[in-house]
C-alpha cells in the first residue's frame, strides 16, 4: 500500500471518528439537560452537580478531539495532511495510524511539550508515596 493510500484510509478513520464524536456530544447534551431538569432533595443535587462536572469535562475532551480531528480533514483537503506543520517532514505513518490527528511528528511534538512542561522543583516528594509514613 502506498504512502497515500494509507493516508486516505486515514482520513476515512477521522470521518467516522468524526461522526462518532459528534454523535457523543449530541448524547451528551441531552444528558445534562435531562439532569437539569429533575429537581430533588440535596443529595441529588450534590449528584447532578457531579455529574454535570463530568459531562463538561468529557464534551470539553471530545471537542478538543473534534477540533483536531476537523484541523487533520482540513489539512487533508489542503494536500499536507501527514507532514509535520512545524518542520514540514512527513509524519512516519506508524504515528499517523495510532494518532490520525497528529500535525507534528513526535521530535518536533516532544520540543512543543517541553516548551510547556514545568520542571518539578523537588518539593512534595512524598505525595509520589503515599504509603511512607504509615
Ligand atoms: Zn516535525
Amino acid at each position: 500500500m502506498s504512502r497515500k493510500e494509507a493516508l486516505t484510509k486515514l482520513r476515512d478513520v477521522l470521518i467516522l471518528r468524526r461522526e462518532a464524536l459528534r454523535k457523543a456530544l449530541d448524547g451528551d447534551m441531552s444528558l445534562l439537560q435531562s439532569l437539569s431538569q429533575e429537581g430533588g432533595d440535596v443529595m441529588d443535587a450534590a449528584m447532578d452537580t457531579a455529574q454535570d462536572e463530568i459531562s463538561s469535562q468529557l464534551v470539553e475532551v471530545e471537542s478538543r478531539e473534534l477540533n483536531q480531528i476537523e484541523e487533520a480533514l482540513a489539512r487533508f483537503r489542503e494536500g499536507i495532511y501527514g507532514n509535520c506543520e512545524a518542520c514540514d517532514k512527513p509524519i512516519p505513518l506508524a504515528r499517523l495510524q495510532a494518532v490520525p490527528y497528529a500535525t507534528t511528528c513526535i521530535d518536533c511534538a516532544r520540543k512543543q511539550e517541553r516548551v510547556g512542561f514545568k520542571p518539578s522543583t523537588g518539593f512534595g516528594d512524598s505525595a509520589h508515596f503515599p504509603n511512607a509514613s504509615r
